[in-house]
Parts: structure tokens; C-alpha cells; sequence
């Protein structure tokens, strides 16, 4: 059994990579799961609730098992699954979008992993980040 706070830690860790690790809609789905239950005022017996999500997918089982109990970092962890799961590499991917400085000559750019990012400021213009409109959906 998996401890209530390694549970947590996992469910924040995992966000990032859900696109990688699940279909397109599954992953959208669960990240909103996740982020309802990882609200401050969480429900009653939060906990339980991340770890059924979590579980509820062979793909963020199997990475939950390897956060938890192998305790490896969190940015390892698609690697080892892709090894053990080829056929992980092909399913389908949404591209993180791709953000930009607006001013022409700068060639600053981000990409968004999750809803939950907050778009940055180019660091050398200070402007808000754009949305690139060549990549994406
Ligand atoms: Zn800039």
C-alpha cells in the first residue's frame, strides 16, 4: 500500500507526462480528475480517490509503482516505461504548445505541459509569451 503522501507527490509529478503515457482523451480526462482532487480544499478520503485514478490506467500503474516504490525521478521514468512498453513510443501525442516572444528577433520560446502552467514572460523583453500558431491544435 502506498503511502496518503507519496500518493500526492506522485499525482503532481505525473501531470506532465499523462499525454505520453495515456490516449489523447484519457489523458485529458485524468489530468482534470487529478487536478479537482489536488485543489487545497480537497474532498474526503482525497487520498484514495488519487491512488483509484491513478490506478485505474496500467500505464500511470506502472509509473505510480515506479515514482513510489523504485523511487526514480520523475523525468526517468518514461524512458524505462518505453523499454519495457514499445508500444508506448506510438500511441498518439498531442505536441505541448509552443510558446514565443512576440518581438521578432528574439528566439525565446516554452512549452506549455500542462493547463495548470502559468504562461511566462520573456525573460529578456519582458513581454507575455505567445502561442506559436504554426504548431498545434
Ligand atoms: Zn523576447
Amino acid at each position: 500500500m502506498y503511502s496518503a503522501n507519496a500518493v500526492f507527490d506522485a499525482a503532481q509529478a505525473i501531470r506532465p507526462y499523462l499525454t505520453d503515457l495515456l490516449a489523447v482523451p484519457m489523458a485529458q480526462s485524468m489530468d482534470r480528475q487529478l487536478a479537482m482532487l489536488l485543489e487545497p480544499d480537497g474532498r474526503v478520503s482525497r487520498d484514495e480517490k488519487l491512488l483509484d485514478l491513478l490506478q485505474q490506467e496500467a500505464m500511470t500503474r506502472e509509473w505510480l509503482r515506479l515514482y513510489v516504490e523504485e523511487q526514480r525521478p520523475a523525468d526517468q521514468i518514461l524512458p524505462i516505461l518505453r523499454t519495457y512498453y514499445p508500444l508506448l513510443a506510438k500511441t498518439s501525442k498531442i505536441q505541448s504548445p509552443r510558446y514565443v516572444c512576440p518581438v521578432a528577433s528574439c528566439h525565446r520560446d516554452w512549452y506549455r505541459q500542462t493547463v495548470a502552467q502559468a504562461i511566462p514572460h520573456c525573460p529578456i523583453h519582458d513581454v507575455p509569451l505567445v502561442r506559436d500558431s504554426k504548431v498545434g491544435s
